[in-house]
């Protein structure tokens, strides 16, 4: 049995919903509790794409963005990258170049996707979707409006991720 195995790291700015959506993912679990470091390295979850099993390793930055020498070791041998963006955290989206660019110094140009998270709360949005639009235009990524709480559109970030990846 061939087995394919990816490492990919979800970054973004504190607050965004980088662990609950690995956990939404990997466990199908939601929680409103704001839990600053999760103490665990990764979490694997098993993908079929065609024929292929593939096992994707999703590695959370333990609630330390602000430290760089501790997320650079994240990203290192990482084949996908989540950037991800909050609905209402205007902050978070600004800081969306700034990421990409920070886990290219470590393992160049790798697989990107760029994610909006909390859509639920539309309503109170600070960022337009035009915005979000053109900037993912401008990088040339895909970008997926998701809720982690809604379970809306998190299958289908990793599946397209799963697919480009073994597709490349
Ligand atoms: P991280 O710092 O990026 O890892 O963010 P967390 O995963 O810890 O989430 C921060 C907060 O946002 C928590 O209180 C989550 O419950 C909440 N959250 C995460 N995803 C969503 C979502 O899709 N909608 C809403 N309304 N809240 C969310
Ligand atoms: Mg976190």
């Amino acid at each position: 049995d061939f087995e394919t195995s990816i490492k990919i790291v979800v970054v973004g700015n504190g607050g965004v919903g980088k662990s609950s959506m690995i956990q939404r993912y990997c466990k199908g679990i939601f929680t409103q509790e704001y839990k600053k470091t999760i103490g665990v390295d990764f979490l694997e979850k098993q993908i079929i794409v065609g024929t292929q099993n593939i096992h994707l390793m999703l590695w959370d930055t333990a609630g330390q963005e602000e430290f760089d020498a501790i997320t650079k070791a994240y990203y290192r041998g990482a084949q996908i990258c989540i950037l991800v963006f909050s609905t209402v955290d205007r902050e978070s989206f600004e800081a969306i170049e700034g990421w990409k660019q920070k886990v290219e110094e470590e393992v160049g140009s790798i697989i990107t996707v760029i994610v909006q998270n909390k859509i639920d709360l539309i309503d109170e949005a600070v960022v337009q979707i035009q915005e979000a639009e053109a900037l993912s235009q401008k990088l040339q990524l895909r970008f997926y409006r998701i809720s982690v709480k809604d379970n809306l559109n998190v299958n289908e970030v990793f599946r397209y991720l799963a697919e480009k990846y073994i597709t490349e």
